[in-house]
C-alpha cells in the first residue's frame, strides 16, 4: 500500500528555505511589513532552527498565519532512520513532495559531526560501481531541499548542545550537475546573521565535471573541492565513469591544477579500491606520476559493496602497499575509515531503495 504522502497538502507550496534574505524581504514587504520582520524571520529560521510557523513567538499572529498559508517549512517527510550498530552513523531515508527519495547521512567521529547530504534524487552520471548512479536520474533538488537536509539534523544535534560541523556534498547526485542550487545552499547556510556555517566547512565532490570546475575555480569559492578519480588511465576510467569519455583524466587533473594554482587550496581524489581493478602498486605508481607536483591530497576507501556492481574490496594488504606506494612518491594519502556500511550508508550506497519502501512513489 501507498503510504500516505502530502503531495495534495504543503507541496504545492514554496519552500521557504528557497528563498535567499532579499527574496524574503521583497515578500514581506509586499504583505506590507515593517522592513525589520525579515531578519525575524530568517533568525527564527537559521538561528532558533524552528520547523514551522507557529514556533515563530517572534511574530504576530496574523503574520504566522499568512507565511502558513504562503509556504511550506518542510519537503523533508522522513520515512526511515537507520543507526550503525556502534551508534556512530546515522542515515535518515526522506520522501520529497514529488515521491522521489533522497537520503542524508549523519557521521559522529571524536568532535566532528559531519553531514554527508543529497544534491539530487539519483545520479545521471552512471558510474558502474554506485548505488545511487545505478539507480539513475530523478531530478535535481532545489536549494532549500539541499539545505533543509542540514536543518533537520542541526535541530537534532541542538537539542544534545551540538551542531554539525562540517558538511559533505558526498550523498546522492553529483553537485556539479546541480551547481547553482548547490552554491545557493552553501551561501545560504554561510550567512553571518542566519546558520552561520562558513563557506571552508563544506566540501564538494564530483566526478570530474570540467567546466564546472573551472567555473568554481573562477569564482575563487573557499569550498573543499574533491576529485573522483579511481584510475589513472582513461581506458580503465571510462570503463567505470563514463563521464570520463567526454572529460578526460588528463584535462581534469589540468583544471585542478590551475584550481590549486588560483586559490592556494590543496584539492581532494578520492579513489575507491577495488579488488585487482585499481589497486595495484603500478597503479599506484602511475597515480602518483599522474598528480607530482600538484598540492593534493588522495583519499582511499576500500569499495562498499552495492547491488549492481560485482567488484570486491581490496584486501587490508593491498590497501596499504598502495597507500605506500604513494607516500613514497610523497603523495599523502589516508584510508578512509569505512563506516556506517552495516546500513549502506557507506560512500555510494546511498538510493531509494529502503526495506520495505521499495518503489513505493
Ligand atoms: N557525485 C559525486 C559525489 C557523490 S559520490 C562524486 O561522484 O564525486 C561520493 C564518493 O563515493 C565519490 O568519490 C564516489 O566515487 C564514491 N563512491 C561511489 N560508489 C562507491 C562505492 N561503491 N564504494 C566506495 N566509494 C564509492
Ligand atoms: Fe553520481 Fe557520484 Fe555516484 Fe558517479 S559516484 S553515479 S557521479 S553519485
Amino acid at each position: 500500500m501507498t503510504p500516505p504522502s502530502r503531495e495534495n497538502g504543503g507541496a504545492a507550496l514554496p519552500l521557504i528555505y528557497d528563498l535567499d534574505l532579499p527574496e524574503l524581504s521583497a515578500q514581506l514587504q509586499s504583505w506590507g511589513q515593517p522592513a525589520y520582520r525579515a531578519k525575524q524571520v530568517w533568525q527564527g529560521l537559521y538561528q532558533s532552527l524552528w520547523s514551522k510557523p507557529e514556533d515563530f513567538s517572534n511574530l504576530p499572529k496574523a503574520l504566522r498565519d499568512q507565511l502558513a498559508e504562503h509556504f511550506t517549512f518542510s519537503h523533508m517527510e522522513e520515512v526511515q532512520r537507520l543507526y550503525s550498530k556502534d551508534g556512530q552513523t546515522a542515515k535518515a531515508l526522506f520522501r520529497l513532495p514529488d515521491g522521489q527519495f533522497i537520503e542524508t547521512v549523519l557521521m559522529r567521529y571524536a568532535d566532528r559531526r559531519t553531514l554527508c547530504i543529497s544534491s539530487q534524487a539519483g545520479c545521471a552520471m552512471g558510474c558502474v560501481f554506485c548505488a545511487t548512479g545505478q539507480m539513475g536520474f530523478r531530478r535535481n533538488l532545489s536549494s532549500g531541499e539541499i539545505l533543509e537536509q542540514v536543518l533537520v539534523f542541526a535541530r537534532e544535534l541542538a537539542a544534545e548542545g551540538e551542531r554539525p560541523t562540517n558538511v559533505v556534498l558526498m550523498g546522492m547526485g553529483e553537485p556539479f550537475h546541480n551547481y547553482d542550487a548547490s552554491m545557493a545552499a552553501i551561501d545560504r547556510l554561510g550567512d553571518p546573521d542566519g546558520f552561520n556555517m562558513g563557506a571552508r566547512r563544506f566540501t564538494i565532490s564530483t566526478v570530474g565535471l570540467l567546466p564546472a570546475i573551472r567555473r568554481f575555480t573562477k569564482e575563487r569559492r573557499q569550498v573543499g573541492l574533491a576529485i573522483s578519480l579511481h584510475a589513472a588511465t582513461d581506458e580503465a576510467r571510462s570503463a567505470m565513469l563514463p563521464i570520463n569519455e567526454r572529460y578526460p583524466i588528463r584535462d581534469v587533473i589540468q583544471a585542478c591544477r590551475e584550481y590549486t594554482e588560483a586559490t592556494g587550496r590543496r584539492v581532494t581524489f578520492e579513489w575507491a579500491l577495488i579488488r585487482d581493478v585499481n589497486d595495484s602498486p603500478e597503479e599506484a605508481a602511475r597515480l602518483a606520476k599522474l598528480l607530482q607536483g600538484l598540492n593534493c591530497h588522495v583519499n582511499v576507501i576500500p569499495l562498499n559493496p552495492t547491488q549492481g556492481y560485482p567488484g570486491q574490496r581490496s584486501t587490508r594488504e593491498s590497501v596499504s602497499t598502495f597507500r605506500q606506494v604513494l607516500e613514497d612518491a610523497g603523495i599523502s594519502c589516508t584510508v578512509r575509515v569505512r563506516r556506517g556500511i552495516d546500513i549502506q550508508a557507506g560512500c555510494g550506497q546511498l538510493a531509494e531503495r529502503a526495506d520495505g519502501l521499495l518503489n513505493v512513489s
